[in-house]
């Protein structure tokens, strides 16, 4: 029998290999309880600002119920390309540089499906957004885990990164401001991966949905590093800092030669993204500043009230410089992180994520998004601390 035949009827063996989601069976379980705090999904709590809400609405009421172009609104692209160029001094084309997808997710897949043959090797640091492995593997690549370690605050050390490149890395993926960690790159880290991403003539996809949500610090884009938007696939979105997850709106920036080919499979995987969100993106884009603005003042505020309870508690908790994730070591718990989490929803009613949900590195963390109201995140922090002492007085 030839292969086709033996294997006839069977789920595809790529998707087979995909490992089922750490993080699901904690959300059902989650779902079927009361009175739970949840610290565990990565969104904002806030609703969209009205002002974008409205703009949708009007452009319904208008009849702009078509397909855009492929690429996106025009205006929306322009607008894009402004805003990257004003924050980041990168230029954009946005007639050839810019597509608008549903969301980051969607531009994570049409980025790598455009660059990755089978076999090729992606690098990406280890803990890392829960969706990269997968989607590296969908795109028919090799995920290949770069290791950070928690007593440097999750640092991505460029040594680490050179010494995993073969003949087969095609691509250095990452996130930056972070998620799980929240850690930011310095711009002297981003300049040692441009020189081996230059030196190796790799593809960096850089994924900056988090660029507006940091505290203190500032956001280096990657490819307006110098010679680096010629490799950069830059993937930037509205979720988070316009608090806008469920339109489903993001972008992707790239030279024309690589927007050709990702337009290859967003037209065929999307058409375009939806219209309404984008008349939404585009007010977002324009008139959203201010709005931005008071979102991460209050995002840095829970920030500092959950890290300093974390501390205070005997969960250490390094500070998270960008997103919005705290990511304390539980060890004090004598507890591994699924235990942890596990009991913690049991016992107190608060869902925070094992860290190990993010790779091998994450072990022995969880993830707490703090994009919750500042009362419930001290009620969470309250019941946080009665379950630490609780636990931490049996361990002894
Ligand atoms: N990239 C990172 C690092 C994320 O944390 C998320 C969502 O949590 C996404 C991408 C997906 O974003 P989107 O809502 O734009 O699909």
């Amino acid at each position: 029998m030839s292969d086709g035949i033996t294997h006839r009827g069977n789920i595809a063996q790529h998707v087979q290999a995909i490992p089922s989601s750490g993080i699901r069976r904690f959300f059902d379980l989650l779902a079927s309880m009361e009175g739970v705090i949840s610290l565990g999904v990565g969104q904002p709590d806030f609703v969209t600002p009205n002002h974008i809400r409205q703009a949708a609405i009007r452009s319904i009421e208008d009849g702009e119920t078509y397909y855009t172009s492929n690429y996106g609104l025009v205006e929306l692209r322009h607008a894009i390309s402004r805003h990257l160029y004003k924050l980041y001094g990168v230029r954009y084309d946005a007639g050839t540089e810019i597509i608008v997808t549903a969301g980051v997710s969607e531009a994570l897949n049409i980025a790598l499906q455009a660059v990755i043959d089978p076999g090729d090797e992606v690098l990406s640091p280890d803990p890392g957004y829960v969706a990269y492995l997968p989607c590296v593997v969908i795109a028919g690549g090799h995920y290949v885990q770069v290791p950070t370690r928690a007593d440097d605050s999750f640092e991505l050390h460029p040594e680490e990164i050179e010494s995993r490149v073969t003949p087969r890395t095609k691509a250095i993926l990452f996130g930056y401001p972070a998620n799980p960690t929240g850690a930011v790159m310095p711009r002297e880290t981003m300049l040692a991966v441009a020189e081996i991403a230059r030196r190796h003539n790799l593809f960096v996809i850089s994924d900056e949905i988090y660029d507006r949500l940091v505290y203190g610090t500032e956001h280096v884009c990657f490819s307006a590093l110098p010679g680096m938007k010629e490799r950069t696939i830059l993937l930037g979105g509205f979720s988070k800092a316009y608090a806008m997850t469920g339109w489903r709106l993001a972008y992707t920036c790239a030279r024309s030669e690589l927007t050709e080919a990702m337009m290859k499979v967003h037209q065929y995987v999307m058409m375009s993204a939806p219209t309404p969100a984008q008349f939404a993106a585009l007010e977002a884009m324009v008139n959203g500043e201010e709005d931005v603005r008071g979102m991460v003042a209050e995002y840095d505020r829970r920030r500092q009230l959950v890290v300093s309870a974390l501390n205070g508690m005997g969960l250490r908790c390094p500070e998270p410089k960008g997103a919005f994730y705290a990511f304390p070591q539980i060890g004090a718990s004598g507890m591994n992180d699924e235990t942890f989490a596990e009991r913690l929803l049991m016992e107190e009613r608060v869902a925070v994520i094992p860290g190990s949900a993010f790779g091998e590195a994450g072990a022995g963390h969880v993830r707490i998004c703090y994009a919750q109201r500042y009362e419930l995140l001290e009620e969470a922090m309250e019941r946080m601390r009665r379950f630490m002492s609780r636990n931490v007085s049996t361990a002894k």
